[in-house]
């Protein structure tokens, strides 16, 4: 029987528009809201963590703070007219928010619940507010029909970025509100409000030139726009700044309107899967089913969470899979130099159909961090390196030798069902050290080949263990929404 690995295009679900509370605005002229039959409430929040919690997958979810403003710091007059060059509301400085008791529950139940949930950085207000007129795209311009005759589609709001920078500093101090520097310093992940984002290769004042000094290293939006005329670049990935942005062009979008909307086939090379907040209400189910059938196309996974898909992509569009008999070589020499310089890259997940076998063992010249198999007889092996930082694969050529049977492997991490990233595994006689980025609270199943007396690590918190038949149960609990790194030490 012939085996073949390959790369999968790892899949990452984003929904823009977390946040609103309105449903409908509160001026004729103010952004777009839900658009749904009720305002957003904690339930909502606890159906898409349920959702997300179903399928093993950390979403990518984008957010609009302004009705989480608790001390009206939108209204102070150095976001507003006349001493910025625009408001940051349509109210200007006459901007009043009270929040209530069921957005302070949200934000605690999203501080606590980061394996599921990537707090993304949408906007303050969603629009730009310098006319008295409501322009749509925070971030950038989308040029109107005379600008673009005259080559112009997406420009800066001034040349000096100072309207995002405020922006960026409003948002922050929103965060302030509900969490501390450690337990959510800035968003890594962003979506522009109307994909408006300004690109040019080698501009100081790019949208990503800004944000990335606010920490942003992910974005995802439609480079084209909501036509091709607005196309900034060709590439589907691109390195602005010390941001990377993925292309989501290819989605089948389900109208921003609809309420409980049933998702479309997932696009075939993009990997963004997109959706609005009140797409998924009353539909959770519905989602948690398509997300998960994604793993049932041999070259396409579910990924786990937005680093992965990014480092996936790049991956399967830089790297090189050849089979040969029980073995297979990695070529990573063309992996862009940007990628390394970014630190988008970790390591790398490669699927293989096995129906009701099992890799048995595996070896080479990297180190395996994890697998698990599917219901529907796929099999996922996490590959990278111990000594590399996230566990990335150098650019070089990596050769496994594998055997497929019916034993299981004596000492690996099964992370079908969690969102953290394995970045290293080293198994020793009564020692596993297993590497990682922890979320929220998880539970960290591995197979140990002894008697486990002690789990230990520095930074994340063990709530406690278990060992049963032949797998640990590890509770965990990690302080930071972005992530903490640790190693968590397994005795014998
Ligand atoms: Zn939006």
């Amino acid at each position: 029987m012939i085996f073949n690995f390959n790369i999968p295009l790892a899949h990452g679900f984003v929904i823009d528009d977390m946040g609103w509370r309105e449903s409908k605005s509160l001026k004729p002229e103010g952004p777009p809201r839900l658009h749904s039959t009720h305002n957003a409430n904690i339930n909502d929040y606890f159906n898409l963590v349920a959702m997300a919690k179903a399928c093993g997958t950390r979403v990518f979810c984008a957010f609009i703070l302004g009705e989480f403003d608790k001390e009206n710091v939108c209204a102070k007059p150095c976001y507003n007219m006349p001493e910025a060059p625009s408001n940051m509301t349509e109210f200007g400085l006459n901007w009043k928010n009270t929040v209530n008791d069921d957005q302070i529950q949200t934000m605690d139940f999203l501080k606590e619940n980061s394996q599921s949930i990537d707090f993304a950085l949408h906007g303050v207000r969603h629009g730009h507010y310098a006319t008295g007129e409501w322009e749509e795209s925070e971030w950038a311009k989308r040029c109107n029909k005379e600008e673009r005759l005259a080559g112009e589609k997406i420009t800066p709001w001034d040349e000096k970025n100072l309207t995002n920078k405020l922006t960026a500093l409003c948002y922050k101090e929103i965060l302030r509100q509900y969490f501390t520097e450690e337990e959510l310093p800035f968003p890594e992940s962003f979506v522009p409000p109307n994909h408006a984002y300004f690109y040019r290769e080698n501009a100081h004042n790019t949208t990503g030139a800004v944000l990335s000094e606010f920490g942003v290293k992910y974005a995802n939006f439609k480079n084209t726009g909501s036509g091709s005329e607005d196309h900034t670049t060709d590439k589907i990935i691109n390195f602005d700044h010390k941001l990377t942005f993925i292309d989501r062009r290819g989605v089948k979008h389900c109208s921003y309107k609809k309420t409980g909307a049933k998702p479309f086939i997932p696009p075939r090379n993009f990997p963004w899967i997109e959706a609005h907040f009140n797409n998924i209400w009353g539909s959770e189910t519905y989602w948690a089913k398509y997300l998960k059938r994604i793993n049932l196309f041999p070259n396409k996974m579910l990924g786990k969470n937005t680093e992965h898909v990014f480092s996936q992509w790049i991956y399967k569009n830089f790297a090189k899979v050849k089979n040969g008999l029980n073995s297979v070589t990695i070529d990573c020499t063309q992996i862009p130099e940007k990628a390394y310089e970014n630190e988008i890259l970790s390591y790398v997940v490669l699927k293989i159909f096995v129906g009701n076998m099992e890799i048995e063992s595996v070896s080479g010249n990297c180190d395996i961090f994890a697998y698990y198999k599917d219901k529907f007889g796929f099999a996922y092996l996490t590959v990278g390196r111990w000594e590399n930082l996230m566990g990335r694969l150098d650019r070089e050529i990596y050769k496994i030798t594998y055997k497929v049977g019916r034993k299981k492997m004596p000492c690996y991490v099964d992370n079908s069902m969690s969102t953290f990233y394995p970045y290293g595994l080293e198994i020793g006689e009564n020692e596993v050290k297993l590497k990682g980025k922890f979320y929220g609270r998880e539970t960290v199943k591995i197979k140990v080949p002894f008697k486990v007396a002690s789990v230990t690590c520095s930074k994340v918190k063990i709530l406690g263990f278990k060992q049963e038949k032949d797998f640990l149960y590890i509770d965990l609990k990690a302080l930071c929404m972005l992530g903490d790194t640790d190693t968590i030490v397994i005795g014998g």
